[in-house]
């Protein structure tokens, strides 16, 4: 990165926000605030995904309930969010600065119209000099429905904010070539555009967060495909987030270099919406080959071979190839029962025009 970047987007794990009896560890929390502050006075605008309300909650109540894994969910984040809050506002407003908070679930992400209304709001708090501090509203969140974990939700924020950098904290230096306790182990420092280091992956999740390293993986290089750097560096280290902006150099990370395709909001809006779409349109080998090619095309019915499910003109639906391979994701111009009547017929109009079509990588 040659330029530094201008907004930022912090997540911050749970293993870094609380200690290991559940309460908050405000000496990371003032450390991390501390070079937020300093950011924010050298330029940059500073979004913080936080996780850690789960576990602060956990660790304040003491009355033992026997209650199942949701309800417990709820009630642990309802008390935690609100300390971790307080915190953040006391620990920025010895700074001046203001912090907002941010409470999103993932329908917020499923329609267009939520989806910039978010942004929209998001971007009035940057241009206003608030830190938004943002969580999954998890006193209400449907399990089923829920973020994988905020690794996912910081990737979503970063992409739909434009974000120049994501910088996911967490309690390990970053990818290793093998398990990070192994001594023969090396720490990958960049990671091109393109490339999987997934196989690296030992499947170890630690400490209190819902994520792991898999889902870190998964998520920067999705985040770093739409043109956004990510890394994956260590919360605790002192200053940490300073150096990994001013001098990335000094401090152990791993970064997944950005790829120069950059994507419009609605396309980046569609790329993430994988798991809302209404039903699925089979196109031929043709067309399959022509979507997978470089060229700016549309889908047509004429392509088109198969439709299941049900939609409607504005719904989101997946486009797979003869073999049920996923190749697109994109907005239907037309409902299920239209292209089911055109499909196959030539000089129709488009089923998902070019702009509303996002190509799976
Ligand atoms: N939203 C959860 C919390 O605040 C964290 C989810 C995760 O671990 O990624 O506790």
């Amino acid at each position: 990165m040659e330029q530094k970047p201008k907004r930022i987007v912090v997540k911050v794990g749970s293993n870094v926000l609380t200690r290991a009896d559940s309460m908050p560890n405000v000496t990371n929390m003032s450390a991390l605030v501390d070079q937020v502050a300093q950011l924010m006075q050298t330029g940059h605008e500073v979004v913080l995904v936080s996780s850690g309300a789960v576990a602060c909650g956990r660790g304040v109540m003491t009355r033992s309930l026997s209650l199942d894994a949701v309800a417990q969910r709820q009630l642990f984040s309802s008390i935690g969010q609100i300390r971790l809050i307080n915190l953040y506002n006391q620990l920025f407003g010895a700074y001046g600065i203001l912090v907002g908070q941010v409470l999103t679930q993932k329908e917020n992400f499923a329609s267009r119209d939520l989806y910039l209304n978010q942004r929209a709001c998001m971007l009035t708090m940057l241009t206003a000099g608030v830190v938004p501090v943002v969580n999954e509203n998890d006193t209400a969140s449907l399990t089923e429905l829920m973020f994988t974990d905020n690794d996912e939700l910081s990737g979503l924020i970063a992409t739909m904010l434009d974000a120049d950098l994501l910088i996911i904290l967490s309690n390990i230096d970053g990818i290793y070539t093998g398990a990070p306790s192994d001594p023969s182990s090396r720490l990958i420092a960049s990671i091109a555009p393109g490339d999987d280091p997934s196989h690296y992956v030992v499947a170890a999740k630690s400490g209190f967060g819902r994520g792991g390293m898999g889902t870190k993986c998964n998520i920067a290089r999705k985040v770093s495909a739409e043109g956004v750097g990510v890394i994956i560096a260590r919360g605790d280290r002192p200053g940490v987030l300073l150096d990994l902006v001013n001098r990335p150099d000094s401090v152990p990370h791993t970064l997944f270099e950005p790829s120069p395709r950059s994507l419009t909001t609605i396309k980046r809006w569609i790329a993430h919406s994988t798991s809302f779409t209404k039903g699925t349109v089979r196109v031929g080998a043709h067309a399959a080959e022509v979507l997978r090619s470089d060229r700016a095309v549309s889908l047509l019915p004429v392509g088109v071979v198969g439709v299941s499910g049900t939609w409607d003109e504005g719904d989101l639906v997946a486009v797979e190839d003869f073999a049920g391979q996923p190749l697109a994701i994109g907005r239907a111009a037309m409902d299920s029962a239209t292209v089911a009547s055109l499909m196959g017929q030539h000089g129709q109009r488009p089923v998902i025009h070019y702009d509303y079509l996002y190509i799976e990588e």
